[in-house]
Protein backbone atom coordinates (compact mmCIF):
# COMPACT_ATOMS: atom_id res chain seq x y z
CA UNK A 1 0.00 0.00 0.00
CA UNK A 2 1.25 3.92 -0.86
CA UNK A 3 0.55 4.18 3.14
CA UNK A 4 2.63 7.95 2.56
CA UNK A 5 -0.56 8.56 0.29
CA UNK A 6 -3.20 7.48 2.79
CA UNK A 7 -1.26 9.29 5.47
CA UNK A 8 -1.56 12.53 3.41
CA UNK A 9 -5.23 12.47 2.19
CA UNK A 10 -6.02 12.15 5.45
CA UNK A 11 -4.70 15.17 7.21
CA UNK A 12 -6.30 16.29 8.78
CA UNK A 13 -8.11 13.49 10.37
CA UNK A 14 -10.97 12.50 8.15
CA UNK A 15 -13.15 12.37 11.32
CA UNK A 16 -12.56 15.48 12.20
CA UNK A 17 -15.70 16.35 13.03
CA UNK A 18 -17.59 19.22 13.22
CA UNK A 19 -21.42 20.12 14.63
CA UNK A 20 -23.69 22.73 12.68
CA UNK A 21 -23.92 25.04 16.16
CA UNK A 22 -20.58 25.76 15.03
CA UNK A 23 -21.29 26.58 11.22
CA UNK A 24 -22.51 29.97 10.24
CA UNK A 25 -23.28 29.35 6.34
CA UNK A 26 -23.07 33.04 5.65
CA UNK A 27 -19.24 33.17 6.87
CA UNK A 28 -16.38 32.70 3.79
CA UNK A 29 -15.43 28.76 3.91
CA UNK A 30 -11.83 29.89 5.24
CA UNK A 31 -13.70 31.13 8.25
CA UNK A 32 -16.20 28.60 8.67
CA UNK A 33 -13.26 26.02 8.33
CA UNK A 34 -11.75 28.15 11.42
CA UNK A 35 -14.79 28.10 13.32
CA UNK A 36 -14.91 24.37 13.11
CA UNK A 37 -14.09 24.02 16.43
CA UNK A 38 -15.54 21.51 18.05
CA UNK A 39 -13.52 18.37 17.06
CA UNK A 40 -14.94 14.61 18.04
CA UNK A 41 -12.66 12.26 18.00
CA UNK A 42 -15.33 9.03 18.19
CA UNK A 43 -15.21 5.49 18.39
CA UNK A 44 -18.14 4.36 16.27
CA UNK A 45 -20.28 3.74 18.89
CA UNK A 46 -19.95 6.85 20.11
CA UNK A 47 -20.65 7.96 16.52
CA UNK A 48 -23.85 6.57 16.48
CA UNK A 49 -25.02 8.41 19.35
CA UNK A 50 -25.15 11.83 17.48
CA UNK A 51 -27.72 11.70 15.21
CA UNK A 52 -26.18 13.71 12.41
CA UNK A 53 -24.70 13.34 8.88
CA UNK A 54 -21.54 14.82 8.43
CA UNK A 55 -20.65 16.10 5.21
CA UNK A 56 -16.76 15.24 3.87
CA UNK A 57 -15.83 18.19 2.27
CA UNK A 58 -12.52 17.07 0.07
CA UNK A 59 -9.46 19.66 -0.67
CA UNK A 60 -7.94 17.53 -2.94
CA UNK A 61 -5.28 20.08 -4.35
CA UNK A 62 -3.99 20.87 -0.84
CA UNK A 63 -4.87 17.38 0.05
CA UNK A 64 -7.12 18.86 3.03
CA UNK A 65 -9.92 17.24 4.40
CA UNK A 66 -12.09 18.09 6.73
CA UNK A 67 -16.08 17.41 7.25
CA UNK A 68 -18.59 19.11 8.20
CA UNK A 69 -21.15 17.92 9.86
CA UNK A 70 -24.92 19.07 9.85
CA UNK A 71 -27.77 18.15 12.25
CA UNK A 72 -30.08 15.26 10.88
CA UNK A 73 -33.81 15.17 11.52
CA UNK A 74 -35.52 11.69 11.86
CA UNK A 75 -36.61 12.52 8.64
CA UNK A 76 -33.31 11.74 6.62
CA UNK A 77 -34.42 8.77 4.93
CA UNK A 78 -37.65 10.99 3.06
CA UNK A 79 -34.81 12.98 2.40
CA UNK A 80 -32.50 10.41 1.05
CA UNK A 81 -29.68 11.10 3.05
CA UNK A 82 -27.78 8.41 4.68
CA UNK A 83 -24.64 7.95 6.89
CA UNK A 84 -23.67 5.51 4.03
CA UNK A 85 -24.70 4.64 1.25
CA UNK A 86 -23.61 0.86 -0.41
CA UNK A 87 -23.67 0.61 -3.89
CA UNK A 88 -24.57 -2.76 -5.18
CA UNK A 89 -25.99 -5.98 -3.09
CA UNK A 90 -24.17 -8.90 -3.91
CA UNK A 91 -21.70 -10.63 -1.45
CA UNK A 92 -19.57 -7.54 -0.84
CA UNK A 93 -22.22 -4.94 -0.48
CA UNK A 94 -24.70 -7.13 1.90
CA UNK A 95 -21.57 -8.01 3.86
CA UNK A 96 -21.00 -4.41 4.31
CA UNK A 97 -24.22 -3.08 4.99
CA UNK A 98 -25.03 -5.60 7.43
CA UNK A 99 -21.63 -4.65 9.21
CA UNK A 100 -22.66 -0.62 8.78
CA UNK A 101 -26.29 -1.09 9.73
CA UNK A 102 -25.09 -2.52 13.20
CA UNK A 103 -22.52 0.32 14.10
CA UNK A 104 -24.93 3.36 12.53
CA UNK A 105 -28.49 1.70 12.73
CA UNK A 106 -31.00 0.59 9.85
CA UNK A 107 -32.61 4.25 8.75
CA UNK A 108 -28.85 5.09 8.49
CA UNK A 109 -27.17 2.55 6.15
CA UNK A 110 -28.63 1.98 2.55
CA UNK A 111 -27.99 -0.56 -0.55
CA UNK A 112 -29.19 0.64 -3.53
CA UNK A 113 -29.46 -2.79 -5.94
CA UNK A 114 -31.57 -3.30 -8.24
CA UNK A 115 -32.00 -7.14 -8.27
CA UNK A 116 -35.21 -8.83 -6.91
CA UNK A 117 -32.77 -12.21 -6.66
CA UNK A 118 -29.51 -12.68 -5.21
CA UNK A 119 -27.35 -15.71 -6.30
CA UNK A 120 -24.74 -17.25 -4.29
CA UNK A 121 -22.27 -17.55 -8.14
CA UNK A 122 -19.90 -20.19 -6.83
CA UNK A 123 -22.47 -22.48 -6.77
CA UNK A 124 -22.63 -22.01 -10.06
CA UNK A 125 -20.33 -24.61 -11.47
CA UNK A 126 -22.23 -27.15 -9.56
CA UNK A 127 -25.49 -26.37 -11.16
CA UNK A 128 -23.51 -26.70 -14.32
CA UNK A 129 -22.06 -30.16 -13.31
CA UNK A 130 -25.25 -31.20 -12.42
CA UNK A 131 -24.55 -31.79 -8.64
CA UNK A 132 -26.63 -28.35 -7.09
CA UNK A 133 -30.09 -27.15 -8.49
CA UNK A 134 -30.31 -23.34 -10.11
CA UNK A 135 -32.61 -22.82 -7.27
CA UNK A 136 -30.05 -24.11 -4.64
CA UNK A 137 -28.03 -20.84 -5.73
CA UNK A 138 -30.47 -18.25 -5.55
CA UNK A 139 -32.47 -16.01 -2.88
CA UNK A 140 -34.97 -13.54 -2.64
CA UNK A 141 -33.46 -10.66 -1.94
CA UNK A 142 -35.68 -9.72 0.10
CA UNK A 143 -35.56 -12.57 2.57
CA UNK A 144 -31.76 -12.06 2.89
CA UNK A 145 -31.60 -8.41 3.11
CA UNK A 146 -29.72 -7.41 5.95
CA UNK A 147 -32.25 -6.42 8.58
CA UNK A 148 -30.24 -3.10 9.95
CA UNK A 149 -30.27 -1.47 6.85
CA UNK A 150 -32.62 0.46 4.23
CA UNK A 151 -33.34 -1.57 0.95
CA UNK A 152 -33.03 0.99 -2.28
CA UNK A 153 -34.28 -1.33 -5.11
CA UNK A 154 -32.76 0.68 -7.51
CA UNK A 155 -29.69 1.14 -9.90
CA UNK A 156 -26.70 3.81 -9.51
CA UNK A 157 -26.51 5.52 -12.75
CA UNK A 158 -24.12 8.09 -11.67
CA UNK A 159 -21.76 9.39 -9.03
CA UNK A 160 -20.67 12.40 -7.74
CA UNK A 161 -18.44 12.59 -5.40
CA UNK A 162 -17.29 15.83 -4.77
CA UNK A 163 -21.27 16.57 -3.72
CA UNK A 164 -21.47 13.14 -1.98
CA UNK A 165 -24.41 12.07 -3.90
CA UNK A 166 -25.15 8.95 -6.06
CA UNK A 167 -27.81 9.21 -8.69
CA UNK A 168 -30.11 6.47 -9.49
CA UNK A 169 -32.61 5.19 -12.25
CA UNK A 170 -35.55 6.24 -10.87
CA UNK A 171 -34.11 9.93 -10.29
CA UNK A 172 -33.48 9.24 -6.46
CA UNK A 173 -30.53 11.93 -5.31
CA UNK A 174 -28.86 9.69 -2.20
CA UNK A 175 -26.98 11.68 -0.29
CA UNK A 176 -23.69 9.89 1.82
CA UNK A 177 -21.28 10.32 4.23
CA UNK A 178 -19.56 6.99 3.37
CA UNK A 179 -19.61 5.34 0.08
CA UNK A 180 -19.31 2.02 -0.25
CA UNK A 181 -19.13 0.81 -4.03
CA UNK A 182 -19.64 -3.26 -4.35
CA UNK A 183 -21.10 -3.33 -7.41
CA UNK A 184 -19.50 -6.53 -9.18
CA UNK A 185 -18.32 -6.86 -12.67
CA UNK A 186 -20.26 -6.72 -15.17
CA UNK A 187 -20.63 -9.46 -18.26
CA UNK A 188 -19.90 -8.49 -21.74
CA UNK A 189 -21.08 -11.50 -24.27
CA UNK A 190 -21.71 -8.81 -26.66
CA UNK A 191 -18.24 -8.22 -26.93
CA UNK A 192 -17.57 -11.88 -28.70
CA UNK A 193 -19.42 -11.88 -32.25
CA UNK A 194 -22.61 -13.63 -32.67
CA UNK A 195 -22.19 -15.12 -29.28
CA UNK A 196 -25.63 -13.81 -27.84
CA UNK A 197 -27.37 -15.37 -30.81
CA UNK A 198 -25.59 -19.18 -30.55
CA UNK A 199 -26.50 -18.63 -26.52
CA UNK A 200 -30.13 -18.41 -27.66
CA UNK A 201 -30.35 -20.83 -30.80
CA UNK A 202 -27.96 -22.82 -29.91
CA UNK A 203 -28.38 -25.26 -26.53
CA UNK A 204 -24.92 -26.80 -27.34
CA UNK A 205 -23.30 -23.05 -25.96
CA UNK A 206 -23.63 -22.33 -23.15
CA UNK A 207 -22.06 -20.45 -19.88
CA UNK A 208 -21.98 -20.99 -16.18
CA UNK A 209 -21.20 -17.07 -15.27
CA UNK A 210 -25.00 -15.85 -15.88
CA UNK A 211 -28.46 -16.90 -13.60
CA UNK A 212 -29.59 -16.47 -17.52
CA UNK A 213 -27.07 -19.21 -18.69
CA UNK A 214 -26.18 -21.87 -16.27
CA UNK A 215 -28.68 -24.01 -16.64
CA UNK A 216 -28.06 -24.70 -20.02
CA UNK A 217 -24.52 -26.31 -19.48
CA UNK A 218 -26.06 -29.57 -17.88
CA UNK A 219 -28.49 -30.60 -20.23
CA UNK A 220 -25.83 -29.96 -23.12
CA UNK A 221 -23.32 -31.97 -21.32
CA UNK A 222 -25.96 -35.00 -21.09
CA UNK A 223 -26.76 -34.28 -24.44
CA UNK A 224 -23.34 -34.98 -26.07
CA UNK A 225 -22.50 -37.92 -27.50
CA UNK A 226 -19.13 -36.88 -29.81
CA UNK A 227 -17.06 -34.27 -31.10
CA UNK A 228 -15.34 -31.45 -29.64
CA UNK A 229 -15.82 -30.13 -26.53
CA UNK A 230 -14.37 -26.56 -26.24
CA UNK A 231 -14.31 -24.53 -22.82
CA UNK A 232 -13.03 -20.73 -22.97
CA UNK A 233 -11.25 -18.30 -20.82
CA UNK A 234 -11.67 -14.60 -22.13
CA UNK A 235 -8.72 -11.92 -22.46
CA UNK A 236 -10.44 -9.67 -19.28
CA UNK A 237 -9.76 -9.88 -15.64
CA UNK A 238 -12.95 -12.37 -15.13
CA UNK A 239 -14.23 -13.42 -11.68
CA UNK A 240 -13.21 -16.99 -10.32
CA UNK A 241 -10.11 -17.48 -12.51
CA UNK A 242 -10.57 -21.19 -11.66
CA UNK A 243 -14.22 -21.86 -13.13
CA UNK A 244 -13.51 -21.58 -16.66
CA UNK A 245 -11.61 -25.08 -16.05
CA UNK A 246 -13.82 -26.29 -13.17
CA UNK A 247 -16.32 -27.40 -15.62
CA UNK A 248 -14.06 -28.55 -17.85
CA UNK A 249 -12.97 -31.11 -15.43
CA UNK A 250 -16.29 -31.77 -13.89
CA UNK A 251 -17.51 -32.59 -17.69
CA UNK A 252 -14.38 -34.61 -18.67
CA UNK A 253 -15.93 -36.86 -15.56
CA UNK A 254 -19.22 -36.66 -16.51
CA UNK A 255 -18.15 -38.11 -20.22
CA UNK A 256 -15.73 -40.92 -18.84
CA UNK A 257 -18.37 -41.90 -16.39
CA UNK A 258 -20.93 -42.08 -19.08
CA UNK A 259 -18.78 -44.20 -21.27
CA UNK A 260 -18.43 -41.39 -24.00
CA UNK A 261 -15.07 -40.07 -23.21
CA UNK A 262 -12.90 -41.69 -25.86
CA UNK A 263 -15.78 -40.18 -28.49
CA UNK A 264 -14.99 -36.52 -27.56
CA UNK A 265 -12.14 -34.32 -27.43
CA UNK A 266 -11.95 -31.72 -24.96
CA UNK A 267 -9.74 -28.58 -25.53
CA UNK A 268 -9.66 -25.72 -23.34
CA UNK A 269 -8.57 -22.38 -24.80
CA UNK A 270 -7.26 -19.42 -22.96
CA UNK A 271 -6.49 -16.06 -23.65
CA UNK A 272 -3.87 -16.57 -20.81
CA UNK A 273 -0.15 -18.05 -20.86
CA UNK A 274 -0.35 -20.44 -17.88
CA UNK A 275 -3.13 -22.68 -16.60
CA UNK A 276 -3.25 -21.18 -13.24
CA UNK A 277 -1.55 -17.91 -11.52
CA UNK A 278 0.16 -19.92 -8.92
CA UNK A 279 2.71 -22.38 -9.42
CA UNK A 280 2.05 -24.63 -6.92
CA UNK A 281 -1.40 -25.55 -8.54
CA UNK A 282 -0.36 -24.65 -11.93
CA UNK A 283 1.49 -27.59 -11.51
CA UNK A 284 -1.01 -30.19 -10.12
CA UNK A 285 -3.67 -28.65 -12.35
CA UNK A 286 -0.73 -29.69 -15.63
CA UNK A 287 -0.94 -32.96 -14.68
CA UNK A 288 -4.10 -33.51 -14.84
CA UNK A 289 -4.38 -32.16 -18.01
CA UNK A 290 -2.33 -34.14 -19.29
CA UNK A 291 -3.31 -37.50 -17.25
CA UNK A 292 -6.79 -36.70 -18.91
CA UNK A 293 -5.87 -36.03 -22.69
CA UNK A 294 -7.09 -32.89 -22.39
CA UNK A 295 -5.72 -30.37 -25.33
CA UNK A 296 -4.74 -26.67 -23.63
CA UNK A 297 -4.29 -23.94 -26.38
CA UNK A 298 -3.02 -20.44 -24.50
CA UNK A 299 -3.06 -17.27 -25.60
CA UNK A 300 -6.28 -17.76 -28.13
CA UNK A 301 -9.06 -15.17 -27.29
CA UNK A 302 -12.74 -16.45 -28.31
CA UNK A 303 -13.54 -13.43 -30.83
CA UNK A 304 -16.86 -14.93 -32.74
CA UNK A 305 -19.06 -17.70 -32.50
CA UNK A 306 -21.03 -18.52 -36.14
CA UNK A 307 -23.73 -21.16 -34.36
CA UNK A 308 -25.18 -22.07 -37.71
CA UNK A 309 -21.99 -23.50 -38.68
CA UNK A 310 -21.18 -24.57 -35.66
CA UNK A 311 -17.87 -22.79 -35.58
CA UNK A 312 -15.81 -20.45 -32.62
CA UNK A 313 -13.31 -18.26 -34.27
CA UNK A 314 -9.78 -17.29 -31.92
CA UNK A 315 -7.63 -14.43 -31.77
CA UNK A 316 -3.70 -15.71 -31.38
CA UNK A 317 -3.08 -13.13 -28.95
CA UNK A 318 0.57 -13.97 -29.82
CA UNK A 319 0.73 -13.33 -33.90
CA UNK A 320 1.95 -11.05 -35.43
CA UNK A 321 -1.21 -10.27 -36.68
CA UNK A 322 -3.45 -11.16 -34.37
CA UNK A 323 -3.91 -14.31 -36.87
CA UNK A 324 -7.32 -16.63 -36.20
CA UNK A 325 -7.72 -20.19 -35.69
CA UNK A 326 -11.49 -21.39 -36.38
CA UNK A 327 -12.46 -24.72 -34.29
CA UNK A 328 -15.67 -26.22 -34.63
CA UNK A 329 -17.81 -27.33 -31.92
CA UNK A 330 -20.19 -29.50 -30.59
CA UNK A 331 -20.62 -28.07 -27.32
CA UNK A 332 -19.09 -24.58 -26.58
CA UNK A 333 -18.67 -23.76 -22.46
CA UNK A 334 -17.89 -19.53 -23.13
CA UNK A 335 -16.50 -17.53 -20.16
CA UNK A 336 -17.84 -14.56 -21.47
CA UNK A 337 -15.47 -11.25 -21.11
CA UNK A 338 -16.35 -9.15 -18.01
CA UNK A 339 -15.66 -5.19 -16.78
CA UNK A 340 -16.13 -3.11 -14.37
CA UNK A 341 -19.63 -1.98 -14.92
CA UNK A 342 -19.82 1.05 -17.11
CA UNK A 343 -21.58 2.89 -14.44
CA UNK A 344 -18.43 3.30 -12.09
CA UNK A 345 -15.85 2.79 -15.63
CA UNK A 346 -17.11 6.13 -16.72
CA UNK A 347 -17.29 7.53 -13.54
CA UNK A 348 -14.41 10.16 -11.66
CA UNK A 349 -14.12 7.41 -9.05
CA UNK A 350 -12.77 5.35 -11.69
CA UNK A 351 -8.96 4.29 -12.31
CA UNK A 352 -7.54 3.98 -15.70
CA UNK A 353 -8.20 0.46 -15.99
CA UNK A 354 -12.08 1.17 -14.85
CA UNK A 355 -12.58 -0.50 -11.66
CA UNK A 356 -13.12 1.66 -8.33
CA UNK A 357 -9.41 3.19 -7.63
CA UNK A 358 -8.70 1.81 -3.67
CA UNK A 359 -5.63 1.72 -1.54
CA UNK A 360 -5.12 -1.88 -1.88
CA UNK A 361 -4.75 -2.91 1.83
CA UNK A 362 -7.38 -0.79 3.44
CA UNK A 363 -10.26 -0.28 0.48
CA UNK A 364 -9.96 3.42 1.19
CA UNK A 365 -10.34 5.82 -2.25
CA UNK A 366 -7.21 6.68 -3.33
CA UNK A 367 -8.47 10.23 -3.68
CA UNK A 368 -11.60 10.77 -1.71
CA UNK A 369 -11.73 9.71 1.55
CA UNK A 370 -15.16 8.99 2.50
CA UNK A 371 -15.44 6.20 -0.55
CA UNK A 372 -14.40 2.78 0.34
CA UNK A 373 -14.74 0.08 -2.39
CA UNK A 374 -15.00 -3.70 -1.68
CA UNK A 375 -14.95 -7.20 -4.08
CA UNK A 376 -15.17 -7.71 -7.73
CA UNK A 377 -15.31 -3.83 -8.96
CA UNK A 378 -11.89 -2.52 -7.13
CA UNK A 379 -8.80 -2.31 -8.68
CA UNK A 380 -6.91 -3.89 -5.92
CA UNK A 381 -5.08 -6.63 -7.86
CA UNK A 382 -5.85 -9.87 -6.65
CA UNK A 383 -8.28 -12.82 -8.31
CA UNK A 384 -11.42 -11.88 -7.46
CA UNK A 385 -13.36 -14.09 -5.51
CA UNK A 386 -16.05 -14.18 -2.77
CA UNK A 387 -13.48 -15.78 -0.92
CA UNK A 388 -11.42 -12.34 -1.35
CA UNK A 389 -14.89 -10.49 -0.67
CA UNK A 390 -15.16 -11.69 2.70
CA UNK A 391 -11.09 -11.06 3.99
CA UNK A 392 -11.87 -8.03 2.43
CA UNK A 393 -14.72 -7.46 4.03
CA UNK A 394 -13.04 -7.92 7.70
CA UNK A 395 -10.55 -5.68 6.57
CA UNK A 396 -12.31 -2.85 5.46
CA UNK A 397 -15.24 -3.13 8.60
CA UNK A 398 -11.80 -1.87 10.00
CA UNK A 399 -10.77 0.56 8.29
CA UNK A 400 -13.98 2.46 7.95
CA UNK A 401 -13.25 2.28 11.86
CA UNK A 402 -10.21 4.07 11.63
CA UNK A 403 -11.25 6.17 9.51
CA UNK A 404 -14.00 7.19 11.54
CA UNK A 405 -11.82 7.50 14.59
CA UNK A 406 -9.08 9.33 12.73
CA UNK A 407 -6.50 6.47 12.86
CA UNK A 408 -4.52 5.22 10.57
CA UNK A 409 -5.92 2.04 9.32
CA UNK A 410 -3.70 -0.63 11.13
CA UNK A 411 -4.96 -4.03 9.37
CA UNK A 412 -4.28 -4.21 5.85
CA UNK A 413 -5.34 -6.57 3.53
CA UNK A 414 -2.77 -9.37 2.18
CA UNK A 415 -4.75 -10.23 -0.79
CA UNK A 416 -5.92 -13.27 0.49
CA UNK A 417 -8.37 -15.22 -2.29
CA UNK A 418 -9.50 -18.79 -2.59
CA UNK A 419 -10.01 -21.00 -5.51
CA UNK A 420 -11.54 -24.55 -4.88
CA UNK A 421 -10.40 -25.90 -8.05
CA UNK A 422 -13.17 -28.84 -8.30
CA UNK A 423 -11.41 -31.09 -10.94
CA UNK A 424 -14.07 -33.73 -10.70
CA UNK A 425 -17.23 -35.16 -8.98
CA UNK A 426 -15.11 -36.11 -6.00
CA UNK A 427 -12.02 -34.44 -5.52
CA UNK A 428 -11.35 -30.57 -5.40
CA UNK A 429 -7.45 -28.41 -5.16
CA UNK A 430 -8.15 -25.82 -2.56
CA UNK A 431 -5.90 -22.91 -3.58
CA UNK A 432 -5.19 -19.85 -1.17
CA UNK A 433 -3.14 -17.32 -2.00
CA UNK A 434 -1.70 -13.53 -1.37
CA UNK A 435 -1.05 -10.76 -3.58
CA UNK A 436 2.25 -12.19 -4.61
CA UNK A 437 0.37 -15.22 -6.05
CA UNK A 438 2.24 -17.22 -2.83
CA UNK A 439 -0.07 -20.10 -0.87
CA UNK A 440 -1.84 -19.00 2.21
CA UNK A 441 -3.47 -22.18 2.88
CA UNK A 442 -5.25 -22.73 5.67
CA UNK A 443 -5.07 -26.25 6.45
CA UNK A 444 -1.89 -27.77 7.86
CA UNK A 445 -1.26 -30.44 4.76
CA UNK A 446 -0.41 -30.02 1.30
CA UNK A 447 -3.51 -28.52 -0.32
CA UNK A 448 -2.08 -28.48 -3.63
CA UNK A 449 -3.35 -32.04 -4.05
CA UNK A 450 -6.39 -33.17 -5.05
CA UNK A 451 -8.82 -34.35 -1.91
CA UNK A 452 -12.23 -35.27 -1.44
CA UNK A 453 -12.53 -33.54 1.84
CA UNK A 454 -11.62 -30.04 -0.06
CA UNK A 455 -14.32 -31.23 -2.23
CA UNK A 456 -17.17 -31.69 0.86
CA UNK A 457 -15.95 -28.24 1.86
CA UNK A 458 -16.62 -26.28 -1.18
CA UNK A 459 -19.72 -28.68 -2.44
CA UNK A 460 -21.59 -28.54 1.15
CA UNK A 461 -19.92 -25.98 3.76
CA UNK A 462 -18.90 -23.15 1.37
CA UNK A 463 -22.78 -22.45 0.73
CA UNK A 464 -23.20 -22.36 4.37
CA UNK A 465 -20.17 -20.02 5.21
CA UNK A 466 -21.47 -17.50 2.45
CA UNK A 467 -25.66 -17.70 3.25
CA UNK A 468 -25.33 -17.58 7.15
CA UNK A 469 -21.83 -15.84 7.49
CA UNK A 470 -20.53 -13.70 5.05
CA UNK A 471 -23.37 -11.77 3.46
CA UNK A 472 -24.39 -11.34 7.41
CA UNK A 473 -21.04 -9.61 8.24
CA UNK A 474 -19.99 -12.68 10.07
CA UNK A 475 -17.72 -14.36 8.39
CA UNK A 476 -14.52 -12.44 7.27
CA UNK A 477 -12.58 -15.52 5.67
CA UNK A 478 -10.24 -18.31 7.69
CA UNK A 479 -7.28 -15.99 8.41
CA UNK A 480 -8.26 -17.09 12.26
CA UNK A 481 -8.13 -20.73 11.88
CA UNK A 482 -5.38 -20.80 9.53
CA UNK A 483 -3.59 -19.31 12.78
CA UNK A 484 -4.80 -22.27 15.09
CA UNK A 485 -4.18 -24.80 12.55
CA UNK A 486 -0.52 -23.76 12.00
CA UNK A 487 -0.27 -23.32 15.84
CA UNK A 488 0.24 -19.41 15.26
CA UNK A 489 3.07 -19.87 13.13
CA UNK A 490 1.80 -18.89 9.25
CA UNK A 491 0.99 -15.94 8.01
P1 LIG B 1 -21.42 -9.46 -6.83
O1 LIG B 1 -21.64 -10.50 -5.79
O2 LIG B 1 -21.44 -9.88 -8.25
O3 LIG B 1 -22.47 -8.31 -6.57
C1 LIG B 1 -22.54 -7.13 -7.34
C2 LIG B 1 -23.93 -6.54 -7.13
O4 LIG B 1 -23.96 -5.22 -7.65
C3 LIG B 1 -25.02 -7.33 -7.84
O5 LIG B 1 -26.02 -7.71 -6.92
C4 LIG B 1 -25.55 -6.36 -8.88
O6 LIG B 1 -26.95 -6.49 -9.12
C5 LIG B 1 -25.21 -5.01 -8.24
N1 LIG B 1 -25.10 -3.92 -9.21
C6 LIG B 1 -24.53 -3.92 -10.42
N2 LIG B 1 -24.67 -2.73 -11.01
C7 LIG B 1 -25.34 -1.95 -10.13
C8 LIG B 1 -25.81 -0.60 -10.17
N3 LIG B 1 -25.60 0.20 -11.23
N4 LIG B 1 -26.46 -0.11 -9.09
C9 LIG B 1 -26.67 -0.89 -8.00
N5 LIG B 1 -26.27 -2.17 -7.92
C10 LIG B 1 -25.61 -2.69 -8.98
N6 LIG B 1 -15.85 -17.08 -5.70
C11 LIG B 1 -15.28 -17.87 -4.75
O7 LIG B 1 -14.86 -17.37 -3.71
N7 LIG B 1 -15.17 -19.21 -4.92
C12 LIG B 1 -15.65 -19.83 -6.02
O8 LIG B 1 -15.56 -21.05 -6.13
C13 LIG B 1 -16.27 -19.03 -7.03
N8 LIG B 1 -16.75 -19.61 -8.15
C14 LIG B 1 -17.45 -18.84 -9.05
C15 LIG B 1 -18.00 -19.46 -10.15
C16 LIG B 1 -18.75 -18.73 -11.06
C17 LIG B 1 -19.34 -19.44 -12.24
C18 LIG B 1 -18.96 -17.34 -10.84
C19 LIG B 1 -19.81 -16.55 -11.79
C20 LIG B 1 -18.38 -16.71 -9.76
C21 LIG B 1 -17.60 -17.43 -8.86
N9 LIG B 1 -16.98 -16.84 -7.77
C22 LIG B 1 -16.35 -17.62 -6.82
C23 LIG B 1 -16.85 -15.37 -7.71
C24 LIG B 1 -17.79 -14.68 -6.75
O9 LIG B 1 -19.12 -15.04 -6.99
C25 LIG B 1 -17.62 -13.17 -6.89
O10 LIG B 1 -16.25 -12.85 -6.83
C26 LIG B 1 -18.35 -12.42 -5.80
O11 LIG B 1 -19.73 -12.63 -5.93
C27 LIG B 1 -18.03 -10.94 -5.88
O12 LIG B 1 -18.79 -10.21 -4.98
P2 LIG B 1 -19.14 -8.68 -5.30
O13 LIG B 1 -19.94 -8.18 -4.16
O14 LIG B 1 -17.91 -7.96 -5.68
O15 LIG B 1 -20.02 -8.74 -6.62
Amino acid sequence: MNRLHLVRTQKPPVTTHYTSRTLDSTQPAASRRRACVKQLELGPSKTMAYRSVCKTLVNLHGGATFVQMRHLSTSNKLNNSYRAVVVGGGAGGLAMASMLGSKFGKSQVAVVEPSDNHYYQPMWTMVGGGLKTFDQSARMTKDIFPSNATWIQDAAVKFDPDNNTVYTKDGKELKYDLLIVAMGLQLRFEQVKGLQEAIANDPMVCSNYSAETVMKTFPALQKLESGNAIFTFPNTPIKCAGAPQKIMYLAEHYFSKHGKRDKINIIYNSSLPVIFGVKKYANELLKIIEERNITVNFRHSLSEVNHEKKEAVFVKLDSENQETVNFNYDFLHVSPPMGSPDVLKNSPIAAENGFLAVHKETGQHTKYPNIFGIGDCTDIPTAKTAAAVAAQSGVLNRTIEAVLAGREPQKLYDGYTSCPLVVGYDKCILAEFDFNAQPLETFPFDQGKKRTSMYYLKKDMMPEFYWKGLIKGKWEGPGVFRKILHLGMGK
